[in-house]
């Protein structure tokens, strides 16, 4: 009697709870993009550091329209002026450039009649007009940026201007992909009788560095137990997590499972209820994870999103990216799965103000088309007969 199929979020909460966080260390700011913020980080100064001015124009006392006031200095950005400004006075003064001393507001060079030293104000002046006050963007001490941030550019400028140069960030996670198969070929080489090219590989590597993984080059085993042993055996010595693709399911020749028993990988759960992607195998041994996933491309994508993506994410503290849609109504009436939830590849399109999943081509698992262009993987619930079109179906983000 064969075990029941695990659903999926069982089989996601199981790998979840198999992830320990990786350790942190410290990069310079140039090197830390992509990378996943480890502590709070705070400002370690105001920003802007001095008022400042938001405009090009004049530095003055606030008053009505038409002053004649004497030009006596000027505040460059970076250069300010060093005079005190009296109320028949105005610093000429650049953006950003330091309100210098005695001076509440700055009148814009558009605003005034320059000629000879002089300005005369075509408008009244209110205090504080068009200028930036210390510490309007960030206090001293305010968390500008939390632990589990992904740091991507908004958020190195941000850091950037808190006053950091290194930053603590997660250790990324060693992933090695091994693809089985004895009918694989690399890239571009030519094709015997029953070869096909091993898609997996790169396509595994590209979804695992995208999450932040460092992937050593992707191997490929043959179908054969001891050669499955031995790369199995050698990526354990080093790896974070393995990702082995095909040779899961219950065919003569697939040697992953048994291998991996041998080598003292415990198994956490073997078969989904999940189309595709029944065969899928997670397990681990010490902290070391490791995640078979079934052969055929598809059902290898749409796995890493739903099970692998979640341990990367964990495994640097990864605060879990939230989904632009979790809902779209179907486009389309869809056949149900009687035994388990598919993961289907759809575009979504806004119609009349709701978010449309339209199915992205043909479903095989084999199809790999079918992932070009997708924006997410819609869930549609298992089940008999078909989900009628409009139904509201949960949305899962699609790794790239
Ligand atoms: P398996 O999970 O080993 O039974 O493989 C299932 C299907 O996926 C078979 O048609 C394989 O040829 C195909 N397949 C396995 N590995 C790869 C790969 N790396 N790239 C492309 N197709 C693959
Ligand atoms: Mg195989």
């Amino acid at each position: 009697m064969p075990r029941p199929l695990l659903p999926i979020a069982d089989a996601r909460d199981l790998v979840l709870s198999a992830c320990r966080p990786l350790g942190t260390e410290s990069v310079p700011i140039a090197a830390a993009r992509d990378r996943v913020l480890a502590a709070d980080l705070q400002a370690s100064g105001d920003v802007p550091p001095f008022p400042c001015s938001a405009m090009d124009g004049y530095a003055v006392m606030p008053g009505p329209a038409g002053r004649t006031l004497t030009v006596v200095a000027e505040s460059r950005a970076g250069l300010p002026a060093t005079h005190t400004l009296t109320d028949q006075e105005a610093i000429r003064i650049s953006t950003g450039g330091a309100i210098p001393t005695g001076a509440t507001a700055v009148i814009p060079q558009e605003n005034v009649d320059a000629h000879d030293g002089t300005i005369v104000t075509r408008s009244p002046v209110d205090p504080g007009a068009h200028v930036r006050g210390r510490g309007e963007d960030m206090r001293t001490g305010a968390t500008v940026l939390t632990a589990g941030t992904v740091l991507e550019a908004a958020e190195l400028g941000a850091a950037v201007a808190a006053g950091v140069a290194e930053l603590t960030v997660a250790l990324r996670p060693k992933v090695q992909v091994l693809s089985t198969g004895d009918e694989l070929k690399a890239p571009g080489e030519p094709l015997g009788p029953g070869e096909i090219h091993n898609s997996n590989g790169p396509m595994l590597v590209a979804l695992a560095e995208n999450q932040g993984a460092v992937c050593p080059p992707p191997d490929r085993l043959p179908d054969d137990p001891a050669a499955t042993e031995q790369g199995l055996a050698a990526a354990l010595q080093t790896a974070d997590v393995i990702i082995v693709s095909g040779g899961v399911s219950v065919g003569p020749h697939d040697h992953v499972k048994p291998a991996l028993a041998r080598l003292g990988v415990k198994e956490i759960f073997w078969r989904v209820a999940l189309q595709p992607g029944k065969p899928t195998w997670f397990g681990r041994r010490d902290d070391t994870l490791v995640f078979g996933l079934p052969g055929n491309p598809v059902s290898a994508a749409v796995t890493f999103a739903l099970f692998v993506v979640p341990a990367l994410t964990k495994l640097q503290g990864k605060t879990p990216q939230r989904p632009l849609y979790d809902q779209a109504s179907l486009a389309t009436a869809v056949p149900r799965n009687a035994e388990r939830e598919q993961a289907m590849r759809v575009r979504l399109e806004r119609h009349n103000g709701r978010i449309t999943a339209i199915p992205n081509g043909p479903q095989g698992s084999h199809i790999v088309t079918s992932l070009l262009g997708a924006d997410a993987l819609a869930l549609i619930p298992a089940g008999t007969g078909e989900l009628e079109a409009g139904t509201l179906v949960a949305l899962e983000p699609l790794a790239r």
